[in-house]
């Protein structure tokens, strides 16, 4: 079994536009979460709107969960395996249907033949539905289930009101619903509001309903899936898939590799990861060079090799620490030999 707690991470999608602070007509415009899903155990935000004009981005904390251009909310699930289990997409506010595409496979963007990435381009929203809502603004559901829409065009929706799944379809590099509110052609920020005049506050008046702003508190880095198995995984995507944590180690394993995958690493993050075994006894520690940069998403695994003797039975325990000035965070897992 392992565990799995606070998480997030990163990757691409989207679009490019100016994103404004809300203006008045959105004073009734109250958001509730657009996702099924529990933030910062089930789902993460991984990108916020770029809230800076110049060709940097930044989010509207000031922090680097977004990138260039982006105009919308990512909220990313840890694996493709909780994607095929089903994360509902739901109405933020009432409103009516105002278009929708569906029928675009599920397929990392990276996966397409050259050939075909122009056409992926163009269709970067992938399966989408788009509310109009009464005061004139609009919201945005992207990258949906292929064939989950579960609405029609010029239908009245409630909010919370299932609208499809999360999916991966289109400009995309991971499991994410992106969300997106738009007045005309501008791009609104939900979580700077209408009130926003001092960059990276947060202003009083943001477009979420205070449930929502609750759940949406901002964490800067998060642990997407941590996990044990017999093999070191590939790469990003082998954590990703959601198959590779294995709760029981066969007996005739040669290796037993710890690893961990999370969102918003952070230069100079010093990182740890330890091993421990049956009575506690710590079989490896692993500090990797400290981080240099800031990257959107990061794993890191570490391994031990079959004792001669066997593997005593038992009860491993992996961890990993991720220590920065402003604040410590861990995550655990465990592996069991029989
Ligand atoms: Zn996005």
């Amino acid at each position: 079994m392992t565990s799995r707690f606070r998480k997030r991470l990163a990757a691409i999608t989207c679009l490019m536009l100016t994103v404004i602070s809300a203006h008045a007509f959105a004073d009734d415009l109250e958001l509730d979460l657009p996702i099924g899903c529990q933030l910062g155990d089930t789902c993460f935000i991984q990108h916020y709107p770029d809230m800076d004009p110049s060709k940097k981005a930044k989010d509207h904390t000031c922090g680097f969960l977004t990138y260039d251009g982006h105009k919308g909310t990512d909220f990313r699930l840890p694996t493709l395996a909780d994607m095929e289990a089903g994360v509902p997409v739901l109405a933020a506010a009432d409103g009516v249907v105002a278009n929708l595409r569906d029928g675009v496979t599920d397929q990392y963007f990276e996966d397409y033949p050259s050939a075909v990435r122009p056409r992926i381009k163009e269709i970067g929203l992938g399966n989408t539905v788009i509310l109009a809502h009464e005061n004139g603004l609009k919201t945005i559901y992207a990258h949906l289930k292929k064939n989950s829409v579960t609405v029609a065009k010029l239908q009245k929706v409630k909010r919370g009101d299932i609208l499809g799944y999360v999916g991966l379809s289109g400009l995309t590099e991971f499991p994410h619903l992106h969300f997106q509110v738009m007045s005309g052609k501008a791009v609104i920020d939900p979580f700077s509001g209408p009130q926003k005049t001092t960059p990276c506050t947060h202003s009083e008046t943001p477009l979420w309903s205070e449930v929502a702003q609750h759940e949406l508190a901002y964490q800067p880095t998060g642990f997407l899936v941590t996990g044990f198995s017999a093999k070191i995984p590939k790469n990003r995507r082998a954590l990703e898939s959601g198959n590779m944590q294995q709760s029981l180690l066969p007996p005739n394993s040669q290796t037993l590799i710890f690893w961990s995958l999370y969102y918003g690493s952070q230069k100079d993050d010093v990182v740890t990861l330890t091993i421990v075994g049956p009575d506690n006894k710590l079989l490896k520690e692993y500090s990797p060079k400290r981080v240099s940069k800031n990257q959107i998403s990061k794993y890191f695994f570490v391994g031990i090799k079959k004792p001669k003797t066997g593997w005593p039975k038992g009860d491993y325990r992996g961890q990993i620490t991720i220590k920065r000035s402003s604040a410590t965070i861990i995550d655990e897992a465990k592996i069991s030999v029989r």
